[in-house]
């Protein structure tokens, strides 16, 4: 095993041994391009050096020797008198860690090597220069002295003199610098500044080894998910100097721009800079044109090597680099960091440029980029500014601003006063809906993934952050707080809800909203998908939005959003509350006119495609009035208050949840599925007579025992062919069945047959599976995140080891019994990218999402696919 390898040896595929930086100055060299010389020690060693804490006897002597090698082949001398070598000495892992660990440069300038230097360029305020800023650099990196002591005295030192900046220091500053620097040095370690070259580099690069280990490097590799034991390779390069006079500098560049992905050069210099210049922000940089004007050749040159490597990594470049002495080198390329529009941009250009394939294309990207295409965000220099003033779940993507209401009520009224309202609650219920649609953002104290806050946010691509539990909200005195901040009504606040952070005060926002890079890619993944996206999704505006989004049909339409509004909230009301089935018929015929009309809009939207309609699901008492409506209640339906009231008490349950809802209405009250029923067949009739193509498919809910599924069945059917038989006339129709409960997924043997297609709805199934209440888990939850039991919270992306085990085994039951019936998810996960790969695995035949969620999923099945 080498332990040192040379810029000569390398490739830019050896990561893993070189690290980035140097896998790639291997990698330049080899293809010719002016990079100073230099080898790397390898990852292993520094993972034996972090082990043991020490350089082996015979690594020491392998440094010695490569050296040597550098001495002759630079024809300079390391510690010499004459033609002092100098180098640096760099950090650089397998994935890159901008800033995150350590780097020393000048290494080798000794009280006497400086003046060498100083004599062999006659430049003395060149060399002296070089000097304080190893004394610095090594002094902070190796002995961990604080930067800010040396630097608070230069600060000083040059106010004194009355310097404006540093080109204004020469020679004899720098010396009584590098003086003071020595005596600082010596104060904080009690030793001398080590005139031993060779003692300088091994301790130079043991200590790039340990920054591996400090905690912003390991604070970084939690956030981005890098392993903790890859360990960091060490460059160890000839000096070149950027610092050496008017004709030098340095510089970074990339090869597009990394903001908007626009091609052409794009970059930063300063002349007579070292290195760290740039990006310390001691002096401001100048756009990298100018160079085009001062030194016009070297710019042409830089401009042909960016170019060649692009072609050479096949994408955007990141690139440092020096001039010294009108003499340009190259120090480091890299991919470059952009932003999502930005890496959607360069991905769809270099395939237009013929360098990358679309299946390339699609892999360089990442779902939650198109997730933030759609939505506007916080400028940079904003958050830059803003601290968190808490953190919930990061329920529905986008960023907004507006001014904090406490009760929808209070919301619609601010907003028809043309103020921009988030609405701030607890939780939110349906009732809540007109104040949620006109907010721009929900924030709630309580609830998870899949509270109501969530789902209805997610479906009307409002931001909203859930479950901030940091939040104490007292909607009766119209203010919340959060630690010690109280937010009142009509305070603004900034809500995240791509990160869940929230902001007091107002943030300013950019858009970010570029429909065209996102269509091409959706067509692109598309040709690739062998799963399709249906949308959950049952107003107009959000089958449209789904449709722009290249839905192919509905997954799922959920009826109970159809009961809300005062026209119909009063009759169903009645519906619950009736005796008899007589008076519950009457009430029912009223709402079937909505309905009717309601599914005709639907059927007539997805025309052509599918439209799966689910029957009504939730528990009864949500439509229930509230107490200052009895009164109303009593005079609309004839009934005493008492009578009212004690029907309301019979109908409370202790678990809703887990109560009267879904199919079991239907058993108990057959009438309100047959009213639907009835509503989606004859809109049905009505469409396919004005010439339209319809596909209704009658989904029932919460189906946990064969029988219910039988019964229910038999008796719409026979419903359905007496209304075929009363027009006749008939339309196609299927009627297919919910996978939300364990005991059904269990039982898809018998279930099989029984129902025409399948839709898991994996929020309830991960409910139960867990029996983790969803409305109450959030809290838990996170404690649970924070301790390790779980690593990912199941409402988020799909349990695969337990409720996957229950659809996969559920799907391939379902596809020995049957052949060509639909197997769909509904659920949340349905829409999340790291869940997809897992549901195409086990063979659904659809995915079925929110509308905004609609396009990240498209990408992620055309990842998986492929
Ligand atoms: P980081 O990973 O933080 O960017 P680098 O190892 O790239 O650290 O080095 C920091 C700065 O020093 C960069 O601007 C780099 O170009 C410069 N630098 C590194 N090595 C040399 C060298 N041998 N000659 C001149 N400048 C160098
Ligand atoms: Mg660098
Ligand atoms: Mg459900």
């Amino acid at each position: 095993m080498k332990n040192i390898v040379w810029f000569s040896e390398g490739t830019k595929d050896q990561k893993e041994l070189l690290g980035g930086k140097g896998a790639n100055l291997a990698e330049m060299t080899s293809i010719g391009l002016p990079v100073p010389a230099g080898f790397i020690v390898t990852t292993d060693v520094c993972r034996q050096f972090l082990e043991n804490q020490q350089l082996t006897q015979p690594l020491v002597e392998e440094i010695i020797r490569a050296v040597a090698t550098l001495e002759e082949r630079t024809h300079k001398s390391f510690g010499g008198n004459q033609q002092p070598l100098l180098v640096s000495v760099r950090s650089g892992a397998k994935y890159s860690m901008p800033g995150m660990m350590d780097t020393i440069l000048n290494l080798g300038l000794t009280d006497q090597t400086v003046q060498a230097l100083a004599a062999n360029t006659k430049n003395p305020t060149f060399a002296y220069d070089c000097y304080r800023r190893l004394i610095q650099m090594y002094g902070d990196v190796v002995k961990g002295i604080d930067k800010s002591h040396f630097e608070s005295y230069l600060t000083t030192y040059k106010h004194k003199k009355g310097y404006p900046s540093d080109q204004s220091m020469v020679a004899p500053d720098w010396q009584e610098i590098c003086e003071v620097f020595k005596s600082i040095y010596m104060e904080h370690t009690q030793e001398r500044f080590p005139q031993d070259p060779l003692e300088q580099l091994l301790s130079a690069v043991q200590a790039v080894f340990r920054s591996w280990n400090n905690p912003r490097a390991i604070t970084y590799r939690k956030i981005h998910k890098i392993a903790h034991d890859l360990g960091t390779a060490v460059t160890v390069q000839e000096m070149v100097f950027g610092n050496s006079g008017a004709a030098s500098g340095t510089g970074v560049a990339f090869t597009r721009d990394p903001t908007t992905g626009h091609r052409g050069l794009f970059g930063e210099f300063l002349a007579c800079a070292q290195g760290e210049d740039v990006v310390a922000g001691v002096r401001t940089p100048r756009p990298i044109s100018d160079l085009a004007k001062t030194q016009p050749e070297i710019h042409a040159q830089f401009s042909a090597i960016a170019e060649l490597l692009e072609n050479h990594y096949k994408d955007m470049q990141d690139i440092e680099f020096t001039i010294e002495e009108g003499r340009l080198f190259v120090l480091q390329t890299r991919n470059g960091k952009r932003t999502a529009k930005a890496a959607v941009q360069i991905a769809i250009d270099l395939v237009s440029e013929g360098k990358i394939t679309k299946k390339t294309a699609l892999h360089r990207l990442t779902p939650d980029m198109l997730d933030q295409l759609l939505h506007p965000i916080f400028s940079p220099e904003s958050l830059a500014k803003a601290s968190p003033l808490g953190q919930g779940l990061p329920a529905s993507p986008g960023a907004a601003v507006g001014r904090v209401y406490f009760s929808a009520e209070a919301a619609v009224s601010a907003h028809q006063a043309g103020e921009k309202v988030i609405l701030l609650r607890q939780e939110t219920s349906p009732e809540d809906i007109d104040g949620m649609v006109v907010s721009e953002a929900i924030v709630t104290s309580r609830g998870g993934m899949t509270s109501h806050a969530a789902v209805v946010a997610r479906g009307l691509g409002v931001c909203c952050v859930a479950g901030c539990d940091q939040l104490a909200v007292d909607s009766f005195l119209k203010q919340a707080r959060c630690g010690e901040v109280i937010i009142q009504e009509g305070d603004y606040l900034s809500v995240d809800g791509t990160t869940g952070n929230l902001y007091q005060g107002a943030l300013s926002l950019v858009a970010s909203q570029d429909f065209g890079l996102l269509q091409t890619i959706l067509d692109w993944s598309k040709e690739r998908a062998d799963l399709v996206v249906r949308a959950n999704a049952e107003t107009i505006e959000e089958i449209k939005t789904a449709a722009s989004f290249g839905a192919a049909g509905i997954g799922l339409a959920r009826t109970e959003h159809m009961f809300f509004g005062e026209a119909r909230i009063w009759p169903m009301r009645q519906v619950i509350l009736a005796e008899t089935t007589e008076e519950r018929q009457v009430a029912l015929s009223q709402l079937k006119t909505f309905q009717l009309n309601d599914f005709k809009e639907l059927l007539l939207q997805t025309k052509e495609q599918k439209c799966v309609i689910r029957l009504l699901d939730p528990p009864l008492h949500e439509f229930l009035p509230r107490p200052q409506e009895y009164e109303e209640m009593a005079k609309r339906s004839g009934y005493s208050l008492e009578k009212i009231k004690q029907r309301i008490h019979d109908l409370q349950e202790v678990n809703p949840m887990m109560g009267h809802r879904g199919s079991r209405l239907g058993i108990t009250y057959p009438e309100i599925y047959e009213m639907q029923t009835a509503a989606i067949i004859e809109a049905a009739l009505q469409a396919s007579e004005a010439g339209s193509v319809v596909y209704p498919e009658i989904m029932l809910p919460l189906i946990s025992i064969p029988e219910e599924m039988r019964v229910l069945r038999e008796r719409l059917e026979t419903y359905i062919r007496q209304i075929f038989a009363h027009y006749q006339k008939e339309v196609p129709f299927k009627i297919g069945m919910m996978l939300e409960t364990p005991r059904a997924c269990l039982l898809t043997k018998e279930l099989a047959p029984l129902a025409d297609f399948f839709s898991f709805g994996t929020n309830d199934l991960t409910q139960m599976t867990f029996g983790f209440s969803r409305d109450d888990a959030a809290g838990f939850i996170q404690r649970y995140l924070d301790k390790g039991i779980l690593s990912e919270d199941p409402y988020q992306h799909l349990d695969k080891s337990g409720v996957g085990q229950l659809m996969e085994q559920a799907v391939a039951s379902i596809r020995q019994q049957t052949k060509g019936k639909a197997i769909g998810v509904c659920g949340e996960v349905g829409g999340d990218p790291q869940s997809i790969a897992f549901l195409r695995a086990i063979g659904v035949d659809y995915v079925s999402c929110s509308p905004y969620r609609i396009p990240a999923a498209w990408l992620a099945i055309a990842q998986s696919a492929s």
